[in-house]
């Protein structure tokens, strides 16, 4: 276990797309096209919507490329509790946590 990071939470308004997205997960996976999953990590809700990202950009080892893996959270402590574990073989730690905005 490394020490709690601390994370410098981004926001992102806009991307390359007119449409309008309904919720936060059909947002994130216009946003992330090249992540090799997004995935809801808890149940959200309208007054409770998944809009933290968090994003694993480890490579892992032994590959040239690992494509991002994006889960998301509804609120900002629990992005950054699951943003500071572990990601798998080869982990330095290259994840971050993108506030969407519809
Ligand atoms: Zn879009
Ligand atoms: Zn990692």
């Amino acid at each position: 276990m490394h020490a709690q990071a601390t994370y410098t939470i981004k926001k992102w308004r806009r991307h390359n797309c007119k449409r309008n997205h309904r919720t936060h997960t059909t947002l994130a996976k216009c946003m992330f096209r090249r992540a090799w999953y997004v995935n809801e990590g808890e149940f959200g809700s309208p007054a409770k919507p998944l809009k933290y990202a968090v994003v694993f950009r480890c490579i892992k080892r032994h590959e040239n490329y690992t494509p991002p893996r994006v889960t998301l959270w509804a609120s900002p402590e629990t992005a950054r509790l699951k943003a500071s574990t572990y990601c798998g073989g080869g982990c330095y730690n290259n994840h971050e946590i993108i506030e969407l905005e519809k």
